[in-house]
C-alpha cells in the first residue's frame, strides 16, 4: 500500500512522447486549454489514457534541466497547473486532519463516521488523504505539498489548516506534537531528511496496524475495503438506533488500544521541541504563513487563546452555527450565544482572524429565522467575522437528526427555499468578510435527502446577475489572474465598530471593466478597551496582511503581479499612520512563524507571542 503521493515514473517511452507534446505546444502562439487538450489526445500516454498535468510538469522540469527544451512562456505554463485557483490567493493551502477522537459536542446534525475525526466523512477527498496517511501530520503535510508541487503549484508559502472535531479537546501533548510535525514536514520538504523521516513513520504505523489486527481491536486503516465495510457495519454509529455514540466507539477502538500500545508516547511533544521546529521554519524553503485551528466557542478562554497563539495559530475556525439560544439548545450544541460572544471578544482582543461557520436549515429554524440570524451575524457588533463558511444542514445517516426527520420534525429546505436563504446571505455579506464556502462539499452518496448541489455560490451569482446585482464579499472581488493597470490602483479604508475595537479594513483596489477588484488588504484593529495580554497594552494590532496574485517564490520579483508591487509594505505604512493618529504607542502584528523575517525587516521586534514596533521608532518607507 502506498501512503504518499506517487507519480507514474517517467520511462524513456513516456518521456519521449511528452517531449513531442511539449515541443509542439511550444510552437503555438498563446495556446489555450483546448489546444492542450487536443495535444493530450494526439500524444496519449503509452501507459494508457491521457497524460496528467503532473506528468507534464515532471517532464517539463526534466527536459529543461537537461537543456533539451527552452523555457515555456509563463502563460503557457499556467496550462500545466491542476486547479490553478488553489494558489491564486497567493498561498498554498495544506489541510490536515486530526485523528478520530471524542468530541464534547452532541450536535444532532453532526455525522459520526468512526473512521474519521468527529463531523468528517470517510468519502470526503481530504479525509481519504488523511486516512491513507494514518492521520499523521508529517505524512499528510508532505503528501499535500508533493501533490501541489507535482501539479505545477509553488509551495514556498503554505497555510496549514488543521481540521477535525474540537481541537481544544485533544490532549495538549498531542496538540503540540501535531503542530510540531506540521512544521517539521515544511522544514524537511524536498530535503534528504524527508525520505528518512517518511520511512520511519510508515514503519511505525505499519507495525501499529499489524498489532491492532493481531489483537483484533479494529482494522479500519487497512487496504481491505470489503473487510472495512463489514467491520464498519458492526461498529458504525447509526443515527436511528444510537446503540453507542461516536465517543464510545472511538474510546473502544482507538483510545484503549492506543494506550496499551503506547501510541500517545509517540504522538506527544514538548513546547521546547515545537519551538525548535518553529525557529527552523522562520528561514525554511517552505514557510508557514498562516496556521488555522478549529474549535468550539465554549472552549475559548483567555488561557486557551494564549495557548493557541503559542502553538503559532493566526486564525481560528469557530462553529457559531446559530445566534439563537433556542435553536442551539434544540440542536444540542451544548453552548449558548453568550459563549460565542465571549469567544469572539477574546479572539479579537488577541488579534486573531476569526473564521466562523454558520448553519442554515437547523432543527427549529426556518427560512425567515435564518435570514434574521444571518443579519445578526454582521449587525451585532460583537460578531462580524472576517471569514465565513455557510453550511446548510445536510441529512447524514449517522446523525441523530435522522430521528427528527423520520418523525417529521425536521425536513431539508427545498431548492427554492435554499436559494432564497443563500441569496439573502450572500447579498448581506459585507466587503470586509470572505465567504470561503457556501455549501459543505459532502459526497452526494452520503446525503440521505435534500440538496446535493455543491455549486450554490455559482447558482446564486448567476441568479443575481440576471437582476444586475453583484456580490461584494472578499472572494467575489479577488483579482485572481486578471491583468490590471498599475496606474489605476486606489487605496481606501472600510471602518466598522466591534464590541471591543474599531476595525479598519485597509484595501488596494483597481477597477477592471466595471468591477472593483481587490489587490491587497490589511486588517487593523484599534482596541477600544484593555485586553488580557500584557504585550498588547497600548497597541494597535495588525490582524492580517494579504496581497493577492499568483504565488511567487520568496524573494522572486514579478513587476506585473500584485504580490510584488510592494503593496504589503505600503499597507503596513498606512496602518502605522492610522494607529499613530489614533493615539496608539505601538503596532503589534499576529505574525505567522514563516512571516517573522518579513516583519523583522520592516522594523518589528520579536516579543513573546507577537512582533511589535514602537510607532515613534518605526522606520518610514
Ligand atoms: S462540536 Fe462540532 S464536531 Fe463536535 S459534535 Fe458538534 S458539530 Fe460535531
Amino acid at each position: 500500500m502506498s501512503y504518499l503521493y506517487k507519480q507514474t515514473p517517467l520511462t524513456p517511452k513516456r518521456l519521449s512522447q511528452l517531449r513531442l507534446l511539449i515541443s509542439e505546444l511550444a510552437q503555438l502562439k498563446n495556446p489555450n486549454h483546448a489546444d492542450l487538450l487536443s495535444l493530450l489526445r494526439k500524444y496519449p500516454d503509452p501507459a494508457g489514457g491521457m497524460f496528467a498535468k503532473s506528468d507534464l510538469n515532471q517532464a517539463y522540469k526534466r527536459l529543461l534541466s537537461k537543456g533539451e527544451i527552452k523555457p515555456l512562456p509563463k502563460k503557457t505554463l499556467q496550462l500545466f497547473k491542476k486547479r490553478p485557483i488553489r494558489t491564486l490567493s497567493g498561498v498554498a493551502p495544506v489541510t490536515v486532519l486530526t485523528k478520530p477522537f471524542p468530541c464534547p459536542g452532541q450536535c444532532i446534525f453532526c455525522p459520526s463516521d468512526v473512521r474519521m475525526p468527529k463531523s468528517y466523512l470517510a468519502n470526503e477527498p481530504g479525509a481519504q488523504r488523511a486516512e491513507r496517511n494514518f492521520f499523521d501530520p508529517y505524512l499528510q503535510t508532505i503528501n499535500r505539498l508533493k501533490a501541489l508541487y507535482a501539479n505545477g503549484h509553488k509551495v514556498t508559502k503554505a497555510e496549514i489548516i488543521v481540521l477535525g472535531g474540537t481541537w481544544s479537546f485533544y490532549p495538549e501533548p498531542y496538540q503540540i506534537w501535531f503542530i510540531k510535525e506540521c512544521f517539521h514536514a515544511l522544514n524537511d520538504f524536498g530535503t534528504e531528511k524527508e525520505a528518512i523521516e517518511v520511512r520511519k513513520k510508515v514503519k511505525f504505523y505499519e507495525s501499529l496496524d499489524r498489532q491492532l489486527r493481531e489483537k483484533s481491536y479494529h482494522s479500519f486503516i487497512k487496504d481491505d475495503p470489503k473487510k472495512n465495510e463489514k467491520e464498519l457495519k458492526e461498529k458504525a454509529v447509526d443515527g436511528l438506533k444510537l446503540k453507542k455514540n461516536y465517543n464510545q466507539v472511538v474510546q473502544e477502538v482507538y483510545l484503549k488500544p492506543e494506550r496499551v500500545l503506547g501510541v500517545s508516547k509517540f504522538q506527544s511533544a514538548s513546547w521546547g521541541e515545537l519551538e525548535k521546529q518553529q525557529k527552523v521554519n522562520e528561514t525554511a524553503r517552505v514557510r508557514c504563513v498562516g496556521l488555522v485551528l478549529e474549535t468550539r466557542p465554549d472552549n475559548i478562554s483567555e488561557a486557551e487563546v494564549v495557548r493557541l497563539r503559542r502553538l503559532g495559530a493566526t486564525k481560528t475556525q469557530i462553529g457559531v452555527q446559530s445566534l439563537n439560544d433556542t435553536v442551539l439548545k434544540k440542536n444540542k450544541r451544548g453552548h449558548d450565544v453568550a459563549s460565542t460572544r465571549k469567544a469572539f471578544l477574546l479572539l479579537r482582543l488577541a488579534g486573531f482572524k476569526i473564521h466562523a461557520h454558520w448553519m442554515a436549515n437547523l432543527y427549529g429554524s426556518s427560512v425567515e429565522a435564518d435570514k434574521k440570524d444571518y443579519l445578526k451575524l454582521f449587525q451585532d457588533k460583537d460578531f462580524k467575522p472576517d471569514e465565513l463558511k455557510i453550511y446548510p444542514t445536510s441529512l447524514i445517516a449517522s446523525a441523530e437528526l435522522m430521528q427528527y426527520f423520520k418523525k417529521g420534525l425536521w425536513r431539508p429546505y427545498s431548492q427554492e427555499e435554499l436559494l432564497d436563504v443563500l441569496e439573502f446571505a450572500l447579498t448581506h455579506t459585507p466587503a470586509y468578510c470572505r465567504l470561503t464556502r457556501v455549501i459543505r462539499d459532502i459526497p452526494s452518496g452520503d446525503i440521505v435527502v435534500g440538496n446535493k448541489k455543491t455549486n450554490f455560490r455559482q447558482i446564486v451569482t448567476d441568479h443575481l446577475s440576471t437582476k444586475g446585482k453583484k456580490l461584494v464579499d472578499i472572494r467575489a472581488r479577488e483579482i485572481r489572474d486578471v491583468s490590471f493597470d498599475v496606474d489605476k490602483i486606489k487605496f481606501s479604508v472600510i471602518t466598522y465598530p466591534t464590541g471591543v475595537s474599531t476595525e479598519k479594513f485597509l484595501q488596494f483596489t483597481v477597477n477592471v471593466g466595471n468591477e472593483e477588484k481587490l489587490l491587497a488588504f490589511l486588517r487593523l484593529s484599534l482596541p477600544t478597551q484593555g485586553g488580557f495580554i500584557d504585550e498588547l497594552k497600548d497597541s494597535a494590532v495588525i490582524r492580517e496582511v494579504h496581497v493577492y496574485g499568483r504565488l511567487a517564490d520568496i524573494g522572486e520579483k514579478h513587476r506585473d503581479k500584485a504580490q510584488h508591487l510592494g503593496l504589503g509594505t505600503k499597507l503596513i505604512e498606512k496602518a502605522k499612520e492610522i494607529a499613530k493618529k489614533s493615539g496608539y504607542k505601538k503596532l503589534a502584528v499576529i505574525s505567522a512563524v514563516g512571516t517573522r523575517e518579513y516583519y523583522r525587516k520592516r522594523g518589528f521586534k520579536d516579543g513573546g507571542l507577537y512582533q511589535v514596533a514602537s510607532l515613534t521608532s518605526l522606520k518610514s518607507w
